[in-house]
């Protein structure tokens, strides 16, 4: 791997941070050290290697991070490089810095950003680091499992008091456009009702004649798991409590989702991951993305993996129906 044309390797985090980055960030840089290569850390995402805020990374300089949440590097959200005009001051920062492989760490849209240094002439490999396991190439995105096992405590909790006051309780989980984290818990916290993004018409009249029809049952609570792309859950366990005389309270779980060390799965496939980056890099491969499909690691080309489709698997959903009735 030593004579590999590519000498240095930059590595950035972007978009939402997420459980699991620092270990594919700690793999991408030992493996690529260990490949002969110089390793450069881009901080604060496209918007730091736009204002050039790179840094030198040896082996030190991922000590002590595996079991940290969020990102050393920061992430950002970063507009400019999305024209055309941020895209080649980008490619050409790269040059300056001698970066001729950049390894991403992000969601769909940083592999965007990704694609388009590849096409000016930069080596990029993506690699799928986000909580929302949206990513359409891949069966596991780093910091997915840290995510779910944080909301499914803190909803464990929640249904305790539910159950003792004999209340509703509708728990917001994260997921704008996917509902994965809302189905996971769903099943995993026996959830009598999850709302999810993919089927936004769902019929609240249901859900009201669900929980007056669970409770002459003699269930003592009802939880409904709430994906953010629905949202509003303090209106709706208004109009809940309203409609059936049954106390309804909402709880936003929000940020704490995004947070905290990384569970052992987050930690082993970031690492394994972040390694794999770093040896398709010193193959001599170029617009990549790294995922975990059938058991193993592999990697997709960017614009085919953009191409794919992915949904929510309809035996899951309707299991976790069954199950809580
Ligand atoms: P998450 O799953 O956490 O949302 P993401 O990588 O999909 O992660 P985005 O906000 O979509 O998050 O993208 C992160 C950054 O990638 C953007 O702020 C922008 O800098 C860059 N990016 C997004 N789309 C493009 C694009 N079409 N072309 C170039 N760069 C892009």
């Amino acid at each position: 791997m030593a004579d590999s044309k590519i000498k240095t390797i930059g590595v950035l985090t972007s978009g939402g941070d997420a459980p699991g980055m620092n270990a594919a960030i700690r793999a991408v840089v030992r493996k690529s050290i260990a490949n002969g290569m110089t390793v450069k850390g881009i901080q604060r995402g496209y918007s730091g290697l736009l204002n050039e805020e790179i840094i030198e990374m040896d082996k030190r300089s991922v000590s002590d991070i595996i079991q940290r949440g969020g990102t050393i590097l920061g992430t950002a959200r970063c507009e400019e490089m999305r024209t055309e005009e941020g895209q080649k001051k980008a490619a050409d920062i790269c040059r300056r810095h001698g970066i001729d492989g950049l390894v991403v760490i992000g969601g769909d849209g940083s592999y965007r950003g990704a694609l388009a240094l590849s096409h000016l002439g930069i080596n990029a490999v993506g690699l799928p680091g986000t909580i929302d396991l949206d990513i359409a190439c891949t069966d596991y995105t780093i910091g997915f499992d840290t995510a779910i096992n944080t909301a499914m405590q803190a909803i464990d909790k929640v249904r305790d008091t539910s159950s003792s006051h004999e209340r509703c309780s509708i728990i917001e989980v994260m997921g704008r456009n996917a509902g994965y984290i809302a189905l996971w818990c769903g099943i995993a916290n026996g959830a009598e009702d999850i709302l999810l993004p993919e089927k936004y018409d769902y019929d609240e009249q249901k859900i009201v004649d669900n929980i007056i029809n669970n409770r002459k049952h003699g269930k003592r609570h009802h939880i409904i798991i709430n994906a953010e792309g629905i949202g509003h859950s303090t209106s709706m366990a208004r109009r809940i409590e309203a409609a059936t005389g049954i106390e309804t309270r909402a709880t936003i779980l929000g940020y704490m989702q995004r947070g905290g060390s990384p569970t052992c799965k987050d930690r082993f496939y970031g690492s394994l991951m972040g390694a794999y980056a770093a040896d398709i890099l010193a193959a001599g491969k170029n617009n990549r993305v790294v995922a975990f499909k059938n058991g193993e690691v592999t990697d997709f080309d960017i614009e085919e993996a953009l191409a794919m489709q992915k949904s929510i698997p309809e035996y899951q959903y309707e299991v976790s129906r069954i199950l809580s009735r």
